[in-house]
């Protein structure tokens, strides 16, 4: 339902688009939206409104072309609505997975998911992708112009909403700087963006949106410092009054989570507030705030 305009030629673009895109996993997140289930549907079908408790109970999980590596043991943790949930842990753990899961991209092995108290497979994917909105390390733009990329988070928007959004996902300074401004086109035949750009467009997109799940996956890790800063000012605003989870490289984005998780080997190993998992004598958290810390 979130598509622009109902042109045939917008929906063969996204598909031309999602074509490319597909294999990159930070790719198919951002297409969340432009699956054809959700362009085919009406855009009044997001009905209900998710609350956004979360838990994942000994969640067990493998791709289906690697079942010979168990990605996830027996994952087990609960978001509630409105907290901030930081997972850290050596890459190519399973981080991006268990955001893959929650997306149900994938069905899990075992163990359970539940939102709200409610089987995630008892959702339909209208309702459950409705409601979330992910910002991914390598956000990738659809060709349009940037007005339409904002609004994709939600169809029909005013200009007025449009505007508000760009400003408090700090993109407004650079939308103004291009002569046509909000109606400059971007992606392969339009202007090329910076990362630090297109993460505060696909913020901006989200906060329209106004999804209960917000999943942030490396979402500032690519960035130079200075971009860092606007993008980390501009989430902050984002994950006000929603359930985060915040798949993080840098630690210093994460120190006010309400909880964090380590991954490793399967499963969480550690659990707890920055506080709390510094205070753990030799644990990996210690470690690596230890490492980053001194180095930066
Ligand atoms: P992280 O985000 O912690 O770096 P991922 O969740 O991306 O790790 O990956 C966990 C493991 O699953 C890795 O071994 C990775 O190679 C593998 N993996 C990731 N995506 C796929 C996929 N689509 N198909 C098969 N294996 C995958
Ligand atoms: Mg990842």
């Amino acid at each position: 339902s979130s598509y622009v305009g109902a042109s045939s030629g917008g929906i063969a673009e996204l598909y031309a688009q999602m074509q490319k895109a597909i294999g990159a996993t930070e790719r198919v997140f951002e297409l969340l939206e432009e699956t054809p289930e959700k362009i085919n549907s009406s855009p009044l079908a997001v009905a209900q409104k998710i609350k956004g408790n979360v838990t994942f109970k000994n969640v067990k999980f493998s791709y289906p072309s690697r079942k010979e590596i168990q990605v996830l043991k027996d994952v087990s943790f609960t978001a509630n609505f409105g907290q901030k949930i930081a997972i850290v842990g050596p890459s190519g753990v399973g981080k991006s997975t268990i955001a893959s899961l929650l997306l149900r991209f994938y069905d899990i092995e075992g163990g359970a998911i539940e939102i709200d108290g409610k089987s995630l497979y008892d959702f339909d994917l209208e309702t459950l992708r409705g409601n979330m909105s992910i910002v991914p390390q390598d956000v990738i733009l659809f060709g349009g112009t940037i007005k339409e990329n904002i609004a994709y988070g939600k169809p029909y928007a005013t200009e007025e909403e449009i505007f508000i959004a760009a400003k408090q996902a700090n993109a407004l300074n650079f939308i103004e700087g291009f002569p046509e401004q909000f109606e400059t086109i971007v992606g392969e035949r339009g202007i090329k963006l910076s990362g630090g750009q297109r993460q505060r467009i696909a913020i901006a997109r989200a906060l329209l949106k106004n999804p209960s799940i917000l999943i942030l996956d490396e979402a500032t890790s690519s960035l130079d410092s200075e971009s860092e800063k606007l993008v980390q000012e501009a989430l902050e605003i984002l994950m006000e009054g929603r359930t985060s989870i915040i798949i993080a490289h840098r630690l210093s984005t994460i120190r006010s989570a309400d909880q964090i998780l380590v991954l490793d080997n399967g499963i969480i190993t550690e659990q707890g507030t920055h506080q709390e998992l510094i205070a753990l004598e030799n644990g990996m958290y210690k470690n690596l705030s230890n490492l980053q810390f001194s180095n930066s």
